[in-house]
């Protein structure tokens, strides 16, 4: 069996050299050299004609040499070498600049292949720094190169030859991943033909057929570990019940407005799920203000009338304040006790609570990861919701579900996922989405604006605190780390404060402050004692100021667009006309893109849409984000038709070997353990 974990260093060619330089583009195995997939093909493969090439085109030609080279000096060292080449159909002249070496390599009457991309100057052709061949010989052409991505110093051609070298020593040693029954089902490439095809195939159908391949083993492994996590919840058949005679109408009926359909459908699809014995174990999707929060307190209501405790668990603490609010507001008139527990409550508070909490008198708890502490225990938990869940992962979520026995589980995100990317990062959970706002919302006016305009946007935020209302401006994040995100915003506000809005009331918040410095900063901006708040992302989630009218963000070029859209969501919370501007720098086609976007559609789901088609799923899902690994093939993107597949045969060994124990998906239950088993927590 060959040793896929040895070093890099000793496939032929590689050397302790080039081993440093493959460690800074990830590569230290054998096995991360030979996945070091290609970013794209050239199809050096099929010659053109000369009379037939466009302008800009990468294209093979086979030509004769018609003319000696002729040489040209600029200056001391550089040299321009020329060529003239023919085909039946026209010439071409063949240019080099400072690769004297070529001197003398080309004789007249000979035959030779240059690939190389076309320029057309006033009806002439010319190839600059093409690569070539001599008639027979096929090292640069005559087939069909991998392009790799990112290489820093190596060259693609190092890199190249260190794949080729890499394959011939697995060559027809790698160990099959995936069952013959779905080989031959899904017409699958066996897998040492494809790691081999993938990379240096004779023909784009042979490549796409490898590659459709490996894909197909990366989505399905990672599929069934998430499929695995489900089955456990599943499984526990001894999850609560919730009575049929406790109605979440009691709560309906008493709102101060009119549930939209999206959200009574969904309370049916929750109601369903927890008068089931089976654990509830739901994804609540929604763009920011549909209301899921309301959604929850519902829940919540039933649980509690049931005889339960509830869990809240939001990701900051301003969000969990928000939702005690909300919370006790609603169902305090119910008789039902909420309490809020953060990591700075004080220790005589927090002792009472827990012991009101383990006595069963407190009945909705409302945190931050302040909850997942040891000493913190419940009576009897029987609903945890957990808010904004990407921020938490898997781990916390189950590390809060064990303080219960078998509760059930709302997991609430306001990051829109297009639905076939949510069974991917959330293959564990059932979906239920709201699609649709509460009525009468004002749209929220979106510019983009570069520099030149700012003079324009500080006007205009003067005229929206004269009018009485709030203003937003969030911060660069440029950098990672919270120390220099928070320094950003002092050095903005000191300047606001003493030059630019001098007559306003200006004041900052970020993640480095003080609890109570933070909680005193917003109750005060959402008293209306501060006109501007100047912050970095923190409040990014949740917070909910109506009178704010105003979101200014300052290089927006620097955000996602699903975050942009979060952002741009804390303003039009209430009656007033909103806005959000959008300061950024730069020329680029894929910033101005995104920037349009952001103007043109108020739709989380379409920007979602958009953000994974321009960014691509790795980015999109950021390894930060979510605790699951990045995809080294796939794109969710283009793998649309592959992921279905995936997905139709999960559904049937989740009916037919749940745990893979068959003999037939034997080398499935290898291929997730070894993928998984230290990715994905349980
Ligand atoms: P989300 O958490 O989905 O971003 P929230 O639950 O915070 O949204 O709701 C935003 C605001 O809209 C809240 O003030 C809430 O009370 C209100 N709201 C929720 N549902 C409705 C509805 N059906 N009609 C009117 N207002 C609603
Ligand atoms: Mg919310």
């Amino acid at each position: 069996m060959i040793d896929l974990k040895q070093n890099v260093q000793y496939v032929k060619g590689v050397g302790p050299n080039k081993a440093k330089l493959l460690h800074n583009i990830g590569v230290n195995t054998l096995e991360d050299l030979i996945t070091y997939f290609p970013r794209t093909h050239e199809d050096r493969s099929k010659p053109k004609e000369i009379a037939s090439l466009v302008d800009g085109e990468e294209a093979l030609i086979e030509v004769m040499a018609t003319s000696n080279m002729s040489e040209i000096r600029i200056g001391k060292s550089r040299t321009i070498l020329k060529l003239i080449v023919r085909d039946e159909s026209g010439a071409c002249v063949i240019t080099w600049f400072n690769q004297k070496y070529l001197k003398g390599k080309f004789k007249v009457g000979e035959k030779y292949k240059f690939y190389g991309k076309a320029q057309i100057k006033y009806g002439k052709v010319e190839m600059v720094n093409p690569v070539f061949d001599v008639e027979n010989s096929s090292k640069n052409t005559g087939k069909i190169i991998p392009i790799y991505p990112l290489t820093y110093s190596l060259t693609q051609n190092a890199i190249r030859s260190a794949i080729e070298n890499g394959l011939k020593l697995v060559d027809g040693k790698l160990e099959e991943t995936m069952p013959e029954y779905l080989l031959k089902e899904y017409h699958l490439e066996e897998r040492n033909k494809a790691m081999k095809q993938i990379h240096f195939p004779s023909d784009f159908e042979e490549y796409n057929h490898a590659r459709k391949r490996l894909v197909f083993e990366e989505l399905l492994s990672m599929q069934l570990a998430l499929s695995g996590l489900k089955n456990k919840y599943d499984n526990a058949s001894d999850g609560i019940a919730y009575s049929r005679d406790v109605h979440m109408s009691d709560v309906i009926n008493q709102l101060p407005f009119r549930l939209t359909k999206a959200q009574l459908k969904v309370l049916e699809e929750i109601d369903g799920d927890m008068e089931k014995k089976k654990p509830m174990n739901r994804l609540l999707q929604g763009d920011v203000g549909s209301g899921k929060t309301i959604v929850s307190i519902i829940a919540a209501y039933k649980a509690v009338k049931c005889g339960y405790q509830v869990a809240i668990m939001a990701p900051t603490a301003i969000l969990a304040e928000q939702h005690m609010q909300e919370f006790s507001k609603v169902l305090e008139p119910f008789g039902i006790k909420c309490e809020l527990l953060l990591g700075g409550t004080r220790a005589k508070k927090r002792r009472e609570i827990l012991e009101e909490l383990e006595n069963g008198t407190i009945q909705v708890l409302i945190g931050t990861h302040a909850l997942l502490v040891e000493d913190v225990i419940f009576h009897n938990l029987g609903l945890v919701v957990t808010d904004e869940q990407h921020r938490f992962g898997v781990r916390q979520r189950s590390s809060i579900v064990a303080k219960g026995n078998h509760p059930d589980v709302l997991v609430m995100t306001a990051t829109p996922i297009p639905r076939t990317l949510a069974l991917i990062l959330y293959g564990d959970l059932d979906i239920s989405i709201i699609d649709e706002l509460p009525p009468n919302r004002k749209k929220i006016e979106t510019f983009a604006v570069t520099k030149s305009m700012e003079e324009r946007v500080n006007n205009f935020i003067r005229k929206n605190i004269d009018e009485g209302r709030q203003v937003y401006i969030v911060c660069p994040l440029v950098e990672e780390t919270e120390e220099i995100e928070a320094k950003a915003v002092v050095e903005l506000a000191e300047k606001y404060k003493s030059e630019t809005f001098s007559n306003y009331k200006v004041e900052y918040l970020h993640g480095k402050m003080k609890q109570k410095e933070k909680d005193e900063i917003m109750r005060e901006f959402k008293e209306g004692n501060i006109d501007i708040l100047i912050s970095t992302t923190v409040i990014e989630v949740g917070v909910n100021v109506p009178n704010a009218s105003l979101m200014v963000i300052e290089n927006a070029e620097h955000f996602g667009l699903a975050q942009l859209h979060q952002l741009r969501g804390r303003v039009g919370r209430g009656e007033y006309q909103s806005y959000c501007v959008l300061k950024y720098e730069g020329k680029s086609e894929n910033t101005r893109q995104r920037m349009k976007i952001m103007t043109q559609t108020n739709d989380g789901f379409v920007i979602a849409e958009k953000d994974l088609e321009l960014r691509g799923s790795g980015e999109f899902f950021g390894t930060k984000q979510h605790g699951i690994p990045e995809f080294k093939i796939a794109n969710l993107f283009e793998d649309m038709e592959t992921l279905k597949s995936v997905q139709s045969v999960v559904l049937k060994i989740e009916n037919s070997d749940p745990k893979l124990e068959k003999e037939e998906n034997k080398r499935l239950r290898k291929l997730v353990d070894e993928r998984f088993t230290q990715r994905v927590e349980i």
